[in-house]
């Protein structure tokens, strides 16, 4: 990892500081201490994105994933491009201002061509009114410049945990750390607005790891972290781990996570991720009470929902989009945020990153 980035070990040290926050009173000072950092660098406002997860086919065997290839008890599905192209009319019509399509990893010729396509056609939906994030795993720095002309302006690639070690355990098949690291660089050459992040509580990691994960996403200068906490999925070589689950601990934990990163990274956009309502029916709420701001709703067609099964006990699986849509608006407006209904709702970091004189004026 020393020669993609070296990381400041005075962050490290308040990263975990902030991350040992956890008794009941300490940590409910650590998400207030969030929240307004949140308030004085993003606002109040939560920012959707229509999420369309539009296959299950990968290619990749990460331990810990439900859609792994070598899961055979699970159905593979994909939509084809008129059906993308619904989820994203639907997102446009019912102003989340932003849509994000995720998939397992392909990287074959007839899968780049497709996603390529279907990207230029979505961008012609209100005249290109639509921003779009991709989530598509690790390409080659071609392919992301050919989906960035195509009209992708975020990605999001998870480094999933910055302990090189423990990555190289969970991703067999001779993955590495590096290259992973290599492809957020390459992103952000081409000019994305780059998202990262880990899985919170996956087994072996410890305070120290996520407090460098923390030192990680602030010396990639990154704009956008999608976390969440890891959940065993009983189809995984790590469905054993689910006997000593501890849904309670692993939920505050990410939500230390969450609130640590928000307070040492200040302007970049937190998601809210589903799988914080696997562990805890307002798990999102919450999250956005300890600092995230954008909320990524589903708006696969139903149908399909099952069949995109990461983790065990994932929500909102046999809704459609209207239901998540009143269900969620209800959820944010309940904690008294507003929603920035139609709008794309960038970080501000990125902003500041590609402008570094708008920083000093504001
Ligand atoms: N293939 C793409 C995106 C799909 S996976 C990619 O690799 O980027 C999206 C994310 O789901 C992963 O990055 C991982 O962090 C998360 N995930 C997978 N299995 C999980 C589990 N069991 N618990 C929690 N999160 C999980």
């Amino acid at each position: 990892m020393k020669h993609i980035v070296e990381i400041d070990k005075k962050v490290v040290a308040r990263a975990k500081q902030l991350l040992a926050m956890d008794s009941a009173d300490a940590a409910a000072d650590l998400f207030r201490q969030a929240y307004g950092v949140k308030l004085d660098t993003v606002g109040p406002t939560v920012y959707l994105r229509g999420l369309v997860e539009f296959s299950n086919i990968c290619s990749r065997n990460c331990l810990y994933c439900g859609i792994r290839k070598s899961n055979r008890n699970t159905p593979r599905f994909r939509l084809s491009k008129e059906e993308i192209l619904d989820a994203a009319r639907w997102t446009y019509q019912n102003q989340y201002g932003s849509l994000v399509l995720q998939s397992g990893e392909r990287n074959d010729d007839e899968f780049i061509d497709f996603v390529e396509d279907t990207l230029r056609e979505i961008k012609k939906i209100g005249g290109g009114a639509l921003g779009v994030t991709i989530s598509l795993g690790e390409q080659t720095r071609e392919t992301y410049q050919r989906w960035f002309d195509a009209g992708a302006h975020r990605y999001l690639l998870r480094i999933e945990t910055t302990n090189p070690t423990l990555y190289a355990i969970l991703h067999p098949d001779g993955d590495n750390l590096e290259k992973r690291a290599r492809c957020l660089t390459a992103l952000r050459d081409v000019g994305y607005q780059v998202g990262t992040g880990v899985m919170i509580g996956l087994p072996e990691q410890t305070i120290d790891d996520l407090a460098r994960d923390i030192a990680f996403f602030k010396a990639m200068d990154i704009d956008m972290i999608g976390m969440g906490p890891f959940i065993p999925h009983h189809d995984t070589p790590l469905a054993d781990l689910a006997e000593s689950f501890d849904p309670e601990k692993q939920f505050n934990l990410a939500l230390r996570m969450i609130a640590a990163t928000r307070i040492i990274l200040e302007d970049v956009n937190i998601a809210a991720a589903t799988a914080l309502q696997a562990l805890k029916e307002d798990g999102r709420e919450r999250a956005l009470k300890a600092g995230a701001n954008i909320i990524m709703p589903n708006v696969t067609a139903t149908k399909y929902r099952r069949a995109y099964q990461l983790y065990d006990n994932k929500p909102c699986l046999d809704e459609n989009s209207n239901q998540c849509k009143t269900c969620l608006a209800n959820r944010i407006l309940s904690q008294g945020e507003s929603i920035g209904l139609g709008q794309w709702g960038d970080a501000p970091h990125f902003a500041a990153r590609v402008n570094p004189e708008k920083r000093k004026l504001s």
